[in-house]
């Protein structure tokens, strides 16, 4: 039965293809500005420097200084820069941090923003902004911070290293995943959800065997877009929570940690979830969505257990704890038995054990 359901089209122009960096000077006079501050980070400082040059009178010059979790101090600089070079937009180019560090500026100074994501994080489709300030991760959501255009070219992810591209994309399927069980479902981002999946797993799978593979490239990105329009429109579960926690009090790596808690989160709510489980196996062509998503991680080479990462058996308990402290939405209930189990599984590294979801049929 079709439940009721409320569903909001979040406003932006995206522009997709090989080679569409090409276009940027055009979308920047399409957005009516004349004075573009480009943002990277220090690692991508070449590329954010190919930028000026594209722009020529267009550019208000690069700021390079973008880094994970926008902490408040770059944010006053990028702020203050764009001020004093009169900058009306700013151009990201990069990943999820330069994207953030866009947003922290647009939401005081009001400046659109065109993204040319070169990971699959999905920042760029979503209304939310994070700032870091002593230790503390403070985000909301302001539509004032949706990049009004964003240029996806697939040649720009060919110098993702193996590793990155892989628990990036994984990552982007968490976001996919998720939606499908939220608690604002709604048919349209299912779809979206269920062929973000899709497109990511078939992607992933030809990027390992060769980086440059356009074609793999352009899927994987495909997914990594659908993956953050998911993200924008509803809201994610006991996954996410989870990884926000073990980031933020243990340290670990943002994309891994995605990939390692991912198949355990999934066979946690498989039994309270049967729709979403049924289009996350058809998606991945396999039997059961938690193991599918599992093998799918160690096929692709990624990290499977939280205690490659770094994590210590002695920070299960605490971890767990953090994890129940504050109710929030998740299709099975959230019990400290239940989480202290699943991290021990994902701890281990253990294949998800849950029932076939559907008999599957090839793809
Ligand atoms: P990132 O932006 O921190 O990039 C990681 C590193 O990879 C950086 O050094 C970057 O310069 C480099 N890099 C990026 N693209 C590259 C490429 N094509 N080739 C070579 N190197 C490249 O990592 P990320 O995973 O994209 O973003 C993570 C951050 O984004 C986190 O802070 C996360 O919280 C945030 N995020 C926010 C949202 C949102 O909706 N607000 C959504 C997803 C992620």
């Amino acid at each position: 039965m079709l439940l009721p359901f409320v569903y909001e089209a979040l406003p932006s122009r995206v522009v997709f293809g090989a080679g569409s960096l090409q276009k940027l000077p055009e979308e920047i006079d399409r957005l009516g500005a004349t004075r573009a501050l480009v943002l990277c980070t220090p690692e991508q400082r070449a590329i954010g420097a190919d930028i000026v040059v594209m722009l020529g009178a267009r550019s208000a010059g690069v700021f390079d200084g973008a880094v994970m979790h926008v902490p408040a101090e770059v944010a006053a600089a990028a702020r203050e820069r764009a001020t004093r070079v009169g900058a009306d937009c700013c151009v990201a180019i990069g990943g999820g941090s330069t994207t953030g560090l866009a947003k922290a500026i647009a939401l005081t100074a009001k400046l659109p923003i065109l993204a040319i994501p070169t990971t699959y994080a999905g920042s760029e489709m979503t209304p939310i902004w994070g700032i870091t300030e002593g230790g503390v991760k403070k985000t909301g959501r302001d539509v004032l911070v949706l990049p009004k255009t964003v240029i996806y070219d697939p040649v720009l992810t060919t110098s993702l290293p193996v590793g990155l591209s892989v628990t990036s994309g994984i990552n982007a399927i968490a976001h996919c995943v998720e939606a499908l069980y939220s608690k604002d479902a709604n048919p349209i981002i299912s779809l979206i959800a269920e062929e973000g999946i899709r497109a990511l797993a078939s992607g992933l799978r030809e990027v390992v065997k060769q980086l440059g593979n356009m074609d793999a490239r352009s899927r994987a990105l495909y997914g990594a877009w659908l993956g953050g329009v998911s993200l924008g429109a509803v809201g994610m579960a006991l996954h996410h929570k989870l990884c926000h926690t073990l980031g933020g009090t243990f340290n670990l790596p943002h994309a891994e940690t995605h990939t390692v808690v991912l198949p355990h989160a999934v066979a946690y709510n498989a039994a309270a979830a049967p729709e979403a489980m049924e289009r996350i196996a058809r998606a991945l062509g396999a039997d059961s969505a938690a193991q599918g998503l599992y093998d799918l991680a160690a096929s692709l080479g990624a990290p499977v257990s939280l205690e490659a990462l770094g994590m210590r058996r002695e920070q299960l308990d605490q971890a767990a704890d953090l994890a129940v402290q504050n109710p929030y939405y998740n299709p099975r209930p959230v019990t400290r038995e239940g989480i202290r189990r699943l991290l021990e599984d994902a701890f281990e590294g253990r294949r998800p054990a849950t029932p076939v979801t559907r008999s599957v049929e090839p793809q």
